[in-house]
């Protein structure tokens, strides 16, 4: 388990959406189990789970939660058969206080609404922590039926929200319910200063 240090790349790539910076004193807990990391890859994982805010890590330190970063589900222990096919295919998912994000992750999808796995991830994790708002029927009654239901809607819409300026503006157009629920969200547990460009 390593931890990474927030302050020097978090006030490089975040300046120009989460300003003024603040130092950070809440690091989010990690552990690269490659069995050959790219350090260029990992780094880009790690640059993304800088975008969930400080008092957010500081409660899933807090709740025990942890990121696991992987090239090859070979590498991965302690998992079932149906687990490891999962992160095979989905290369990500989470599971007991776990998210697991392989290598080969994508940006912050301004072409598909998408949001990256690790942001996805985080989100279930950030839901657990804070006892499955998910579940609630206030967040419940904002996710459509035909979408893959409230717990994923909830991870996805997380990420979209915390994943740069354009994913949260996409949220905003698509689901603009949602993204109320979010701003609200962080403003009882995020980041103060992310509020400033939304
Ligand atoms: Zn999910």
């Amino acid at each position: 388990m390593r931890f990474l240090p927030a302050l020097g790349i978090a006030a490089v790539l975040l300046s120009p959406i989460y300003s003024p910076v603040e130092r950070m004193s809440e690091e989010i807990r990690y552990s690269v189990v490659s069995k050959n990391p790219d350090g260029r890859k990992v780094g880009k994982i790690l640059r993304y789970l800088q975008r969930v805010p400080e008092p957010m890590r500081a409660k899933l330190n807090g709740f025990g939660g942890e990121f696991v970063i992987f090239d090859r589900v070979s590498s991965l222990e302690g998992l079932g058969r149906s687990e490891l096919i999962l992160l095979s295919i989905a290369g990500a998912g989470y599971a007991n206080k776990k998210a697991y994000v392989a290598e080969n992750s994508e940006t912050c999808g301004s072409s598909n609404g998408m949001t990256v796995p690790e942001l996805h991830e985080a989100g279930h994790m950030v839901d657990e922590a804070y006892g499955f708002p998910s579940q609630n029927s206030r967040f419940r009654n904002l996710t459509p039926a035909a979408l893959m239901g409230s717990y994923d809607h909830w991870a996805e819409s997380y990420g979209r929200f915390y994943c740069d300026d354009n994913s949260n503006m996409e949220l905003k157009e698509e689901f603009p319910d949602v993204h109320a629920y979010f701003f609200k969200f962080d403003a009882m547990n995020g980041n103060a200063s992310v509020r400033v460009s939304r």
